[in-house]
């Protein structure tokens, strides 16, 4: 970046607003390790302006009672308005989080506006009510879909922009309106799909953006004015938000960390296989939560491949992430930096033996950079192979049999993604069936916007994308009548 970006207001209400404190919250980039910019750090009195103006839109009839069709006609006013900011948006990623940019062009600015469109069009084609037939007594039942209410989006640091999406768009497509707390890593981007609703003309309120970090999303969560809680995050705060959540019985999306199995068989191409997980199991520098970082390999194949997967993991460009060569990036902060490092010293003190990477990047003074880093021969029961590292750390665990790949892919606190490796894809079919997990790949793994995503175990609760996406911002109400 250039030049600084510095935000002095909050958007709330549709507008830009003063800032109930003066106190700011830097921004540093993770690549040159300077202050890139700044925003105000919202306070309680802040939240509670953002909630009241998400309450007060859910109530004016310009947009919870729009007719679907309304509604989905304002949605893709704001994709057409977003997808202009979408190389701003994808660049601002990059310099906060250090994401690739070429990964950051997809994921952070194409994707929102693909998303926004996908849920314009749901809206559009799923009635708000349904007529049904009445049992065990004659009548009918009109079946209403409404939307739930104020929505509370808490959204991470690593794919800040469509794991906002995922939320908003369902969100509004049902005709909820949102509070939307990004991570203080990655807020700068916010603003411009601030800039992207205000082009668009959404009514007031209808998005709002705090800012701060924990203890404002804690204030959020509990907030009485709001209806349901969409979080993605760690899992250890997932399960203080859930146990609020609970309490006060508020409905509740949580999508948190995981340790997903690569189960690679005995019939799979090795060249083919470790390209691919390149991408399955180190996407954004390992930072990302449904990646294949347990490899199972077959015992007899063990030394071919950790061969290949060393090979492929010392091979990645690491590097600026403005470069779009660059495979692997810094990692987000200092803090997730020495994360990182300190799980590997603690592989490294356990026994474990590692076949490339394992420090900072020699070349690479400045930065928070991780070497791609493959550990061989990993104990299942090793804190590597249980522990998310959230890094492009690798570990390499032999089986013997498929059934003793299964055992050891679901012996995992775990449940978000995985992948199988194979040739034959019937056989993967059977294996993906077996697998204690929320979504899985064959031979890929790719999101689609139209299917259901997230976990079971500790990677979460509910699902985001999809028909079941949009189902989670509805609230359903029978109204009984007498006339057949
Ligand atoms: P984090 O839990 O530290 O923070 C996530 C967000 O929640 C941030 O905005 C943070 O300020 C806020 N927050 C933290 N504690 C809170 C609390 N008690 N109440 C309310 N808000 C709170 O996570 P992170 O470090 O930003 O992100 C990395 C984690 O996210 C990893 O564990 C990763 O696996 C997970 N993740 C999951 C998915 C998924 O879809 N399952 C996707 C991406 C990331």
């Amino acid at each position: 970046m250039t030049s600084r970006t510095d935000h002095t207001a909050l958007f709330i209400d549709g507008a830009w607003r003063t800032p109930d404190s003066s106190e700011t919250i830097q921004v540093v980039s993770p690549l040159t390790e300077q202050e890139i910019g700044s925003f105000p750090a919202s306070t309680t009195t802040d939240v509670d302006a953002a909630v009241t103006s998400a309450r007060n839109a859910l109530r004016r009839s310009d947009w919870a009672e729009l007719s679907p069709t309304e509604r989905a006609d304002a949605i893709r006013r704001f994709a057409d308005e977003l997808e202009k900011r979408a190389e701003d948006r994808a660049t601002t990623v990059t310099h906060q989080n250090g994401m690739p940019i070429e990964l950051a062009r997809f994921a952070e600015g194409a994707a929102p506006v693909q998303l926004l469109r996908y849920y314009a069009n749901l809206a559009e084609s799923t009635p708000p009510e349904e007529r049904r037939v009445s049992q065990p007594m004659p009548g009918t039942t009109i079946v209403r879909r409404e939307p739930i209410g104020v929505v509370a989006a808490i959204a991470p640091w690593n794919f800040p922009a469509v794991l906002s999406m995922f939320k908003i768009a369902p969100a509004l497509a049902a005709g909820c309106t949102v509070v939307l707390k990004p991570s203080p890593e990655t807020t700068l981007d916010s603003y411009v799909l601030a800039e992207a609703a205000i082009a668009a003309d959404l009514p007031a309120g209808v998005i709002n953006v705090v800012t701060g970090g924990p203890e404002i999303g804690r204030y959020l969560v509990a907030h009485p004015g709001i209806d349901k809680v969409a979080f993605t995050g760690s899992t250890a705060a997932g399960r203080h938000i859930g146990e609020v959540c609970g309490g006060m019985l508020r409905p509740v999306t949580l999508e948190l960390g995981g340790k997903s199995a690569a189960l690679v068989l005995d019939d799979a191409d090795v060249e083919q296989t470790v390209t691919g997980l390149a991408t399955a199991s180190l996407l954004n520098s390992g930072q990302t939560c449904y990646m294949s970082t347990r490899i199972l390999v077959p015992r007899s194949h063990s030394r071919t491949y950790i061969d290949a997967i060393t090979a492929m993991a010392a091979g990645l460009q690491v590097g600026d992430p403005m470069d779009p060569s660059t495979f692997v990036g810094p990692m987000v902060s200092a803090r997730q930096r020495d994360r990182v490092l300190s799980l590997i010293e603690q592989g490294r003190s356990e026994g474990g033996t590692i076949t490339t990477g394992g420090g900072r990047p020699t070349d690479l003074d400045t930065g928070f950079f991780v070497e791609p880093t493959v550990f061989a021969d990993v104990n299942n029961a090793s804190t590597i192979a249980r522990q998310e590292v959230f890094g492009p750390v690798l570990s390499v665990i032999s089986y013997d049999g498929v059934d003793d790949a299964l055992a050891l892919a679901n012996d995992s606190e775990y449940g978000l993604g995985g992948t199988v490796w194979t040739s034959d894809e019937e056989r993967g079919i059977e294996i993906a069936r077996r697998v204690e997990t929320g979504s899985f790949g064959v031979n890929t793994f790719n999101l689609d916007w139209g299917s259901p995503f997230g976990g079971v175990k500790a990677s979460g609760v509910g699902r985001e994308l999809g028909p079941e996406g949009l189902a989670s911002y509805q609230q359903l109400k029978s109204i009984f009548l007498a006339s057949s």
